[in-house]
C-alpha cells in the first residue's frame, strides 16, 4: 500500500512523511481511531514507506498532491504490496474454527489474512476479520502463543529490511495474561524494529503497554473524502456513493457494508430465480453451468445465497395471489413468485427446506460445493416434476 493508495488523511500523511524524512521514528505507534477510517493502510503505507528502496518526491511524480511516498516497485515495495514481507510480522485477534482445530495462533491465519487483507484493501472490521475466519460465537484475542512466536521471530536476525515491522492490529484484544511479556520487548526492543499498534479502543489497551506507545491519532473520514474513495476503488458511481458516504458517518466498513447489502441482494435474486427456472425445466446444462457459478462465490456468500433462497420459499408458501405481502414486493419480484408458488405446496415445502439446509450445512464443512449444489438442484427438479405430474393429472 502506497501512501497515495489511502483514502482521505492527506494532513496525517505529511505529517508521517515529515517526521519519517527528519529521523524522528518512534519504535512503537499507536495508530488509534474510530472503524473504518484507514487505519491498518496507514500503518502498511508507513511501513512501505519506511522500507522503500527508491521513495518518490513530487518533483519525479504525480502522488495526487503529496509530497512523497514509496515507489510501489523496488523488491521491498513489492513484497510489502503483497503483504509477504519476510520482515514484516502480523498478530491480530483469533481462535480455533472451522480453519484451525487446536491451539490457534495468528500465523495459522496468515494465508486467509493475506488474501482477505488484499481482497478488501486493508480495510475491514474486526467482525469482518471474525466472520472470515469462520470460529463461530468464540471470542477473538492475540494469544499467549502469538506472544512467544513474536518473540521468537525478534530473536531471528532482520533478513533484509531497513525496519523490521510487527503489526499488532486490534491491539486492544492483547490478552491481559500477555500484556506484561510482551511489555519486555516493547521497553528493550531490538535495533530497527518497529511496532506498529492499531486499535479502535485504547482505553482497553493495558496503561503499561500504552505509556510505551506513540500515539498518532487517526480522524474518522470526511464525507467528501469516503465518498471519493468509493468511486476511485470501489468502482461506484458518484450518485450511489453520495448517500452511502453521507449514512455511513466516515466509517468505510459501514458504507461498504451497505453496498453489499444491497449489490448482494440483487445478484441473489438474479441467481434464484435462474435456478428456479432452470430446476422447472430440468435445464440440466443449465444447472451444471450454475452449480459451477456459484462454486465460485465461495463459501460464505454461498451460504448467504441459500439463506437467502430459504427465505424465498418461505415468501412463495406465504404468497399465494391476492395476499397482503405480495404487493409490497417490487412488480418483477411479483411475476416471479406469482408464477413459481404454485409450485412451493405445504406438502413438500418441508422437502425444501431439508434440502437447502443440509446444502447450508455442508458448504460450512469443506464439502465440494459444485457437486453439493448439483446434487441439491437435481433434487428440486425432482420435486418440480411431481407437482408439476400432480398438476396435470
Ligand atoms: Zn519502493
Amino acid at each position: 500500500m502506497r501512501f497515495r493508495d489511502i483514502i482521505g488523511q492527506r494532513p496525517l500523511i505529511e505529517r508521517l512523511i515529515a517526521s519519517a524524512q527528519a529521523g524522528r521514528i518512534a519504535h512503537a505507534q499507536l495508530f488509534s481511531g474510530p472503524e473504518g477510517n484507514q487505519k491498518l493502510p496507514l500503518a502498511l503505507a508507513y511501513a512501505q514507506f519506511l522500507n522503500c528502496r527508491h521513495k518518490v518526491t513530487a518533483a519525479d511524480a504525480d502522488l495526487g498532491g503529496l509530497s512523497a511516498d514509496s515507489c510501489g516497485q523496488c523488491p521491498s515495495c513489492v513484497k510489502f504490496e503483497r503483504l509477504a514481507h519476510p520482515d514484516l510480522h502480523f498478530f491480530f485477534p483469533n481462535n480455533i474454527g472451522e480453519l484451525v482445530k487446536k491451539d490457534a495462533q495468528s500465523t495459522d491465519y496468515l494465508p486467509l489474512w493475506r488474501e482477505f487483507g488484499l481482497k478488501n484493501r486493508l480495510e475491514f472490521s474486526l467482525n469482518d476479520w471474525i466472520e472470515a475466519m469462520n470460529i463461530g460465537q468464540r471470542q477473538a484475542i492475540i494469544n499467549i502463543r502469538d506472544c512467544h512466536t513474536l518473540i521468537e521471530q525478534l530473536a531471528l536476525k532482520s533478513c533484509e529490511a531497513d525496519y523490521r515491522v510487527v503489526v499488532l492490529w486490534m491491539a486492544e484484544k492483547i490478552s491481559d495474561t500477555i500484556s506484561s511479556t510482551l511489555l519486555k520487548t516493547l521497553e528493550e526492543p531490538e535495533p530497527q524494529t518497529l511496532f506498529l499498534l492499531v486499535s479502535e479502543n485504547p482505553d482497553q489497551i493495558s496503561a503499561t503497554i500504552l505509556s510505551r506507545t506513540q500515539i498518532v491519532q487517526v480522524p474518522a473520514l470526511s464525507t467528501e473524502d469516503l465518498c471519493g474513495g468509493l468511486v476511485t476503488h470501489y468502482g461506484l458511481s458518484a450518485a450511489e456513493a453520495q448517500p452511502i458516504a453521507e449514512a455511513a458517518h466516515g466509517n468505510l466498513c459501514r458504507a461498504l457494508a451497505d453496498w453489499r447489502g444491497h449489490e448482494g441482494e440483487e445478484q441473489h435474486e438474479a441467481y434464484f430465480t435462474r435456478w428456479m427456472r432452470a430446476c422447472y425445466k430440468a435445464d440440466v446444462p443449465d444447472l451444471l453451468d450454475l452449480s459451477e457459478q456459484l462454486a465460485r462465490l465461495g463459501r460464505e456468500p454461498l451460504r448467504l445465497f441459500l439463506r437467502f433462497s430459504l427465505e424465498k420459499i418461505r415468501l412463495c408458501l406465504l404468497c399465494h395471489e391476492g395476499c397482503g405481502i405480495m404487493a409490497q414486493l417490487p412488480a418483477d419480484q411479483q411475476a416471479f413468485i406469482r408464477n413459481f408458488s404454485p409450485f412451493i405446496t405445504a406438502e413438500n415445502a418441508p422437502a425444501y427446506y431439508r434440502l437447502i439446509n443440509d446444502a447450508i450445512y455442508f458448504v460450512a464443512r469443506n464439502a465440494n460445493i459444485s457437486n453439493l449444489m448439483t446434487d441439491a438442484s437435481l433434487q428440486i427438479c425432482r420435486l418440480m416434476a411431481a407437482e408439476k405430474k400432480k398438476k396435470n393429472a
